[in-house]
């Protein structure tokens, strides 16, 4: 399996007033801006790189690097993207408003692969790894592509795009850490069940979409290899320059041959194939 190596279009690096900056969660915003030439070209998976600044003012040498959000959807000329507020960026990013400046690159990355055979796909979120796999989601219910969503989150409180990913018609399942929404427990169990009974879910060529925290990647792969199930991640390492020079974003990949080399998540990623990384 291939993730998509489409020829990508142009990217911009665009300086646009915030829309809208609203909390949608606990330690959650969901932040919509104008990118008309983004929006244009944007595909699933895909990301921004974004420059953090308040009034178009730096306003720390820590933030002179720009941090990498994926495109959350897209509508009309606006792009929105959803974030947790993780450190000193998103802290920063949190308080602005509307009409305030952003600097925004993109689109930038590849995207995930759909297979025309595909039924169904079940995508796996956690935490804010949600925010990769809307775009998809999209795309795959726009295809009539039967879709199982599993999102995971600490509690109720953080849970996230589980309304939106209902309203497009996603077969949803949550798992929160504490129990008080969903299943009391890790999303993979969830992922566990669902395989265990293929004919009950009628899974005849599936494709295991993910994004969240690297245990949950790591424990999402093992589960696939084990069922025989296609898989894409999509890793979000720590990202530098996102143009793919700095080399400080690189995940170790295995090869055709038995060897391995290490690729850039910001220029042949952000999609992987599950079964190519090497963790
Ligand atoms: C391709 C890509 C797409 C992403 N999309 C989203 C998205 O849609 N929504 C979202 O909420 N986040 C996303 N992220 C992660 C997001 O970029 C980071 O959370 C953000 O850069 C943190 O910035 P900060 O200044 O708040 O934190 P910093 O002050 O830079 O760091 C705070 C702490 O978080 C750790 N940290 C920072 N970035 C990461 C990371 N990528 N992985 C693990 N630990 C990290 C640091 O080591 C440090 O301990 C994405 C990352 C990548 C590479």
């Amino acid at each position: 399996m291939q993730t998509s190596t489409a020829a990508f279009p142009k990217k911009f690096d665009l300086l646009t007033p915030i829309i809208s900056n609203e909390q949608v969660a606990q330690d959650h915003y969901l932040l919509r801006c104008a990118c008309p030439e983004i929006a244009r070209g944007a595909l699933p998976g895909q990301f921004i790189h974004v420059l953090i600044s308040q009034a178009g003012v730096l306003q720390a040498a820590s933030l002179l690097l720009r941090r990498p959000f994926t495109i959350f959807t897209v509508e009309g000329e606006q792009i929105s993207m959803l974030y947790q507020i993780i450190g000193e960026g998103t802290e920063v990013l949190s308080h602005l408003k509307p009409g305030d400046p952003l600097r925004v690159l993109g689109p930038l990355g590849n995207t995930f692969h759909i297979p025309l055979d595909l039924h169904p796909a079940i995508i796996v979120g956690g935490g804010a790894g949600i925010a990769s796999l809307m775009l998809l989601a999209i795309a795959l219910r726009k295809s009539g592509v039967r879709t199982l969503g599993l999102v995971a989150s600490m509690n109720r409180a953080r849970l996230l795009s589980v309304a939106e990913l209902k309203r497009i018609g996603v077969e949803m399942h949550i798992a929160t850490d504490d129990g008080s929404v969903g299943h009391h427990g890790f999303v993979t169990e969830i992922l566990t069940q669902i395989l265990e009974q293929p004919h009950a879910h009628e899974l005849s060529q599936p494709m295991i979409y993910a994004c969240g925290p690297d245990g949950m990647l790591r424990a999402v792969t093992k589960i696939a290899q084990d069922y025989r199930i296609p898989t894409q991640l999509a890793m979000e390492n720590r990202m530098g320059c996102a143009m793919g020079v700095c080399l400080g974003c690189v995940c170790k990949v295995r090869m055709p041959d038995g060897g391995f080399e290490y690729q850039r998540v910001c220029t042949e990623g952000p999609v992987f194939n599950a079964a190519e990384i090497v963790w």
